[in-house]
Parts: structure tokens; C-alpha cells; sequence
């Protein structure tokens, strides 16, 4: 560089600086003009260049209120689809999120974007799920009153991802202390641990949530998180011995015969071979997974599943929730156990009778002494192998639990529960899953519906009644006592002497075949429905019609386990086994409660729960059933959109107003639109509302104003004045 050229670098690099200083200030007044305009359905940043109505075009409203036609499913999947397109997964629905999986990493989860949702009012910025979580915690904050958010959708649609994004951002943006600190890490470390043991491969999700999941953060007066508490909700203990094809066991198996040291596996008495193991091995029928680098019939080991290095996370997260190595190795040896269960063979005798062939460590079995046929033994096996799994999962909550106790604190709640299942083949699991979906919605109509009413009292604006499907009748159909369908299903598990699923189905039909919401293949008049099986009924749900094949609702909602395999599991020298399986139980000559009933119960204090608390939901969809990114399916989305419930949740939303906004946040976007209002507004903010919206001649139907707020109906009207500013 010659003497001439270096000077006048010198000389010009602080002119460059200055303006490369400008050149951000000015995109920086941009965009922040811009963010406000995305409160009106435009998501900024990427509109520099085009005008409001256009941008509109291209990516959609942010807001799917904002829709010219609300009622059209046709306009709610196109703005979908633009969104999903320019990779803007969430919209809302009024304070409703929706997001739709992207499956792949974006760019938005950063620290920055964390700092960007910060305490700003929520229609400020584009939507995201930390809009959501700030919003919550800004309530319970200000208004201190207990939170939770409600996240819903179908397997794969990124429900546990979301909850581990809201999780994160409280992890980083409240206020810590040391002892905070040991907090935050252990409700973040609760989540491996928890997914270790209740997550594992389907065909619709690699990490698939095979529980429900209430978690709730507690926060002490300064606003940091101190402490949690988990609830869990019917994990899928059939997993234990059987999976479909193209599907695994609970990831922690596969975890422990995949990472263990020789050492413990030794001491387990393992073989680093799940091929050796009959419950990881065993499948039923289903179609095959591409994604599993598969032996015949069994799915070990998953291209996105790093067993080996897995192990190694939850191993350090049990010792950061409170495991000491004791404990650790006792619930290893009850993993194990199971696994030795499972390859317990039987053997038939002269007299029907099974014996165990094989010779295993597992002399207890060998007391099962009543006679049994071969296909009772093995179901006295499994049946042992799910209670055993199951009550060591509750314990290990518990045990999770126990570790992040506090009192005295506010509260904001995750709910990460599974939505409304409809298979080809529905059965009990999912009845009771959709039935959960049921007892959701009343919930969601009760305080949505109450939430709107409260602000049009509050801002002094006269109620509209909306009318909306109150779904309680099908909840008491399946829930109501003596003639909802769990009591049926209870008394038929009871009564001694014939009972089967069939005679459970005559009962249906006698008891409750009438019911508007409930068909089964019977006509009135004797003559059969073709198109629905005989040992099938269909339930009319608030989100469509699901067939349930009553094969098999008996035993699963009996879930029983012989008493002497109890007695067993009560004088096992192992202290979890001795926690989980308690003496008293014996003594108690009570029937147990049965699944369903334990169920409806556990619902029951959900649903209070959550009513005690200020609601936000979130609604997430899958995209496409092969997990791939940029994957637009229509018809699964329009499936979902209608199964989640939106349309019917955007029309009530819609009911009233389609936008509302306190005066002056509308005051200060519009206020160079009139003379009187520019460049500042003296007198009262509702004045100054009520001036500017005269000279822009909007008609009275089209508008009221509140105590604080401007309630506006129509999108149009919004549309005009946002168009107005842009070409003003
Ligand atoms: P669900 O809990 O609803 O069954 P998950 O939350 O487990 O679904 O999501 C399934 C998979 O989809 C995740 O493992 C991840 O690969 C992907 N995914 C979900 N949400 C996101 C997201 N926001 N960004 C990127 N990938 C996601
Ligand atoms: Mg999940």
C-alpha cells in the first residue's frame, strides 16, 4: 500500500465507521417502524422494499383474525402456507400460537431473540413462542395471578420442543442466584431423564412422548425460578413388551445395553446386544420405517439416535436431579430386570399347564404357582414386566419431584399432552386420550369464552353472546356416573361370569345406543351399519367422528397383576421395587381402581388445576408424515386444523372484534393521519382515538371504544387506515 493510499485510508475509515453508525441507525429506525406494523399482519423485517399490501400477499396476515373471509378454511391454509413457505412457523389466533414443525433448525432461537421478546408487548413483534412465554410470565408477574400454558397437537408436531423452548427461555431470562442456579439446572436436566424413560421411536416421531406431561415452574417474589413440580398421565406401558413394526422400546434400554460400562453391564448381568432381548426385539403388526437401519422385524438402532451418547447425558442429568450412585444402579437393576422378564420362555405340559423353560437369575417367577396355560403365563409375565416399568417410571417423577420442591411460590404451568388420535385402529388408549382432547376443549371454550366476556365488561362494552358446540354433553357421555361409558366399562371389568369386550359393547348399545353422539353398528330397527365393524362403536367427537375397536378394553382398563406376583415385588430387597410395590396394598382387600376410572380422576384435578390459572395456548402442527423440512402436506394440515379445533377458535374470536388496541399504542402508530392528532395529542388518549377515527370516516358499526381500549370489527376497516399510512 503506497504512503498516499494508507493516508487516505486513515483518513476515510472514520468517515466509513460513521457511516456504516448511520446506515445502522437508520435500519435500526426501520425496522422498528416495521415491527409495529407487523401488530397489523405483516412480519416485518422483510418488507423494506414493498408496501403493506403486498407484503400481505406474500407472507400473510400475523394474525389469522386479520383474514378478510375468517370463515373460509381455504384463506386459513393459504396464510398457513405462505407463512410456512418463508419459514415463519407461527401465527396467532387472537392470544392463540400456532406453529407448524419447520423440521430443521432456524435461526430463532437465539439469545438475541430471546432479548428481542423481552418484556414488549405481545403484538409488538412477530409471533414466536417466546412471545408466549414472556407474555405469561409478564402476567404473573404484574398481575400475580398463576399461569399455564397449554400446548397441544399430534405426535411429532412439536409439542415437547416447544415446552423445552419455554423452559429455556426462563432459564435464561429471569433473574438467578447461585442457589437459582442449581434450580434451573435441574428442571432443565428433569427433561433427559424424564424422555429417557418415557420417549421412544414410533413411526410418527423419532422421540416420541409416551406420557402426558403437566410441569409446573415455580417462580419466588423476585421472579426467579426456584422450583417445579411434574404430574404424569398414562404412560404407554404396552410398550414395555410389545411394539409395533418399525417402532422401539422406551430409549433408555437400548441407552443402557448401548452406552453401559462393561463393568455395570456385567454386574446386570446384560449383553450389549438388544438382539438378545425379546421386549426389544418383539413386534406386532404395522408398516416398516425407512428411517430405521433395521435387522428384520425389529428397529434398534434409529439414523437420528445416538444410544451411546445419549446414555452419557442422562447418566450425568440423574446425578444433577438428585440420584446418587446407590439409586442409580437400583433403577438400572430394575431395567435390566425387565429385560430378563421378557426373555422368560414357557413351556407347554401334558395338562395345559406352563413351566418355565428357561433357567434365568429370575427365581421369582418360578413362585407363580397357580395353574396357568401357556398364554396366561405369558401375560402374567408382561403384565408383571408394564406394572413394574410403570410404577418405577411414577417413582422416578416423584423422585424428580422431591428434588425441585418449593412452597409459597407463583406458579406458571406447562401442559405437553398428547391431542386427538384417529387411526386407522383406535382402542383404549385412544379413547382415553381423546377423551382427555374432550375435557381440553370445555376448558378452553369455558375460559376463552369467559376471558372475552371479562374484557368487554372491564372496558364497559356490551356482551354479544357467541354462539359455539358446548361440548359437555360428550363428556358426560363418556365420564358421567352409572350411564357414561367409563362406568359401563367399569361394571362389565366387575362383574364376574361372562363378561367379555362384546358383551361391554351390547351393554353400550342398551345403555346408551340412543345417544346423539354415540353409534354403533346396530340399527334401531336390528338391520347392521356396513360401514362400521361389529366390535367397533363410534363416538361423535366436538372435532369428528373416531371408531373404537372394543377389542381388548377389558384387560386394559383392569390392568391387573396377581396378587402373588405383588407379594413378590413387596419382599424384593431392591428399595425402589419395595417403594413402588407397598405392603399395605395387599392387606387392602379393595379392588384396585381401574385405568379408566384412575384416569378420569387424574383429569379431574387437571382440570382444576388449570382453572385456578390464566390460560395461553399453543397449538402445533405437523407439516408432513415424513419428517422432512419445506414439506407443505395439505391434507394432513387440513386434517389437524380441524382435529386442534382453530376454525371453531377463530370464529369465536372473531364473534366480537377482530382487533383491539389500548388507545394509546393506537394513537401513536396512526396519530400522523389527522391534523389534530399530529404531531402529539394533548387532551384525554379516548379523545384522541375518538377524533383520529372521525377524520378517517370510520362508520359507527364498525367500532367501539372502552375504558382503555379501541375495539375494531372488521379487518377491512384496519387495513385501510394501515394502507392509508403507507401511502401517505
Ligand atoms: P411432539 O412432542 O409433539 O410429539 P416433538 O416436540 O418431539 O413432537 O417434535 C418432533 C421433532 O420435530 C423433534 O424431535 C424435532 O426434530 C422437530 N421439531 C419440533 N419442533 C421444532 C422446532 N421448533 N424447530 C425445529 N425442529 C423442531
Ligand atoms: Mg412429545
Amino acid at each position: 500500500m503506497s504512503l498516499l493510499s494508507f493516508g487516505l485510508f486513515l483518513l476515510l475509515s472514520p468517515a466509513l465507521f460513521l457511516y456504516r453508525q448511520w446506515f445502522l441507525l437508520l435500519t435500526s429506525l426501520c425496522s422498528s417502524s416495521l415491527s409495529s406494523l407487523q401488530t397489523l399482519g405483516s412480519d416485518g423485517v422483510r418488507i423494506t422494499m414493498e408496501s403493506a399490501l403486498t407484503a400481505r400477499d406474500r407472507v400473510g396476515v400475523q394474525d389469522f383474525v386479520l383474514l378478510e373471509n375468517h370463515t373460509s378454511e381455504a384463506a386459513f391454509m393459504e396464510n398457513l402456507r405462505k407463512r410456512f413457505k418463508e419459514n415463519l412457523i407461527y401465527t396467532y389466533i387472537g392470544s392463540v400460537l400456532v406453529s407448524v414443525n419447520p423440521y430443521k433448525d432456524l435461526e430463532i432461537y437465539t439469545k438475541n431473540h430471546m432479548e428481542r421478546y423481552r418484556g414488549v408487548n405481545f403484538y409488538e413483534v412477530s409471533p414466536h413462542i417466546y412471545a408466549v412465554s414472556d407474555n405469561s410470565y409478564r402476567s404473573m408477574r404484574t398481575e400475580r395471578k398463576d399461569q399455564c400454558i397449554l400446548i397441544s397437537g399430534e405426535s411429532g408436531a412439536g409439542k415437547t420442543e416447544a415446552s423445552k423452548k419455554i423452559l429455556q427461555y426462563y432459564a435464561v431470562t429471569c433473574p438467578a442466584s447461585d442457589q437459582v442456579e442449581t434450580v434451573k439446572d435441574r428442571l432443565l436436566q428433569s427433561n433427559p431423564v424424564l424422555e429417557a424413560f418415557g420417549n421412544a421411536k414410533t413411526l410418527r416421531n423419532d422421540n416420541s412422548s409416551r406420557f402426558g406431561k403437566y410441569m409446573d415452574i415455580q417462580f419466588d417474589f423476585k421472579g426467579a425460578p426456584v422450583g417445579g413440580h411434574i404430574l404424569n398421565y398414562l404412560l404407554e406401558k404396552s410398550r414395555v413388551v410389545h411394539q409395533n413394526h418399525g417402532e422401539r422400546n422406551f430409549h433408555i434400554f437400548y441407552q443402557l445395553i448401548e452406552g453401559a460400562e462393561e463393568d455395570l453391564l456385567r454386574r446386570l448381568g446384560l449383553e450389549r446386544n438388544p438382539q438378545q432381548y425379546q421386549y426389544l426385539v418383539k413386534v406386532g403388526r404395522s408398516r416398516l420405517s425407512l428411517s430405521c437401519l433395521m435387522h428384520p422385524g425389529n428397529c434398534p438402532k434409529v439414523s437420528s439416535i445416538n444410544d451411546r451418547s445419549d446414555w452419557k447425558v442422562v447418566r450425568k442429568a440423574l446425578s444433577v436431579v438428585g440420584f446418587n450412585e446407590d439409586e442409580v444402579e437400583e433403577l438400572l437393576n430394575i431395567i435390566a430386570s425387565v429385560l430378563h422378564l421378557g426373555n422368560i420362555q414357557y413351556g407347554g405340559e401334558d395338562s395345559g399347564n406352563a413351566y418355565i423353560t428357561t433357567d434365568t437369575q429370575i427365581k421369582y417367577l418360578a413362585r407363580l404357582k397357580s395353574p396357568l396355560n401357556l398364554e396366561q403365563a405369558a401375560s402374567a409375565r408382561d403384565a408383571l414386566s408394564k406394572a413394574v416399568y410403570g410404577r418405577t417410571f411414577t417413582w422416578l417423577v416423584n423422585k424428580i419431584n422431591v428434588s425441585l420442591a418449593y412452597r409459597n411460590a407463583s406458579v406458571i404451568g406447562l401442559l405437553d399432552i398428547y391431542g386427538f388420535e384417529v387411526f386407522q385402529h383406535n382402542s383404549f388408549e385412544q379413547f382415553c386420550i381423546n377423551y382427555c382432547n374432550e375435557k381440553l376443549q370445555q376448558l378452553f371454550i369455558e375460559l376463552t369464552l369467559k376471558s372475552e366476556q371479562d374484557e368487554y365488561e372491564a372496558e364497559g362494552i356490551t356482551w354479544e353472546p357467541v354462539q359455539y358446540f358446548n361440548n359437555k354433553i360428550i363428556c358426560d357421555l363418556v365420564e358421567e356416573k352409572f350411564k357414561g361409558i367409563i362406568s359401563i366399562l367399569d361394571e362389565e371389568c366387575l362383574r364376574p361370569g361372562d363378561a367379555s369386550d362384546i358383551t361391554f359393547l351390547e351393554k353400550l348399545e342398551n345403555t346408551v345406543g340412543g345417544h346423539a353422539h354415540l353409534t354403533t353398528h346396530k340399527l334401531a330397527d336390528g338391520k347392521t351399519r356396513k360401514v362400521m365393524g361389529r366390535e367397533e362403536f363410534r363416538l361423535l367427537h366436538y372435532a369428528g367422528e373416531v371408531n373404537y375397536n372394543v377389542n381388548g378394553f377389558l384387560d386394559k382398563n383392569n390392568d391387573l397383576l396377581f396378587r402373588n406376583l405383588k407379594e413378590v415385588m413387596c419382599m424384593s430387597d431392591n428399595k425402589i421395587l419395595t417403594q413402588c410395590f407397598d405392603r399395605a396394598e395387599l392387606k387392602d382387600n379393595k379392588r384396585p381402581e381401574t385405568a379408566a376410572t384412575q384416569f378420569k380422576t387424574s383429569l379431574a384435578k387437571l382440570m382444576e388445576i388449570l382453572m385456578s390459572k390464566e390460560p395461553s395456548y399453543v397449538r402445533c402442527i405437523k407439516p408432513n408424515d415424513a419428517k422432512q423440512a419445506g414439506r407443505f402436506d395439505e391434507v394432513l394440515i387440513r386434517h389437524q386444523v380441524k382435529y386442534l379445533g382453530l376454525m371453531e377458535n377463530l370464529r369465536v374470536r372473531r364473534a366480537g372484534f377482530a382487533y383491539r388496541r389500548h388507545y394509546e399504542t393506537f394513537l401513536q402508530r396512526y396519530k400522523s393521519l389527522c391534523p389534530e392528532t399530529w404531531p402529539s395529542w394533548q387532551g384525554k388518549l379516548a379523545d384522541g382515538v375518538s377524533t383520529l377515527v372521525k377524520h378517517l370516516g370510520y362508520k359507527p358499526e364498525e367500532y367501539k371504544l372502552g375504558r382503555s381500549k379501541i375495539f375494531i370489527r372488521f379487518p377491512k376497516t384496519l387495513f385501510a387506515t394501515e394502507d392509508a399510512l403507507e401511502t401517505r
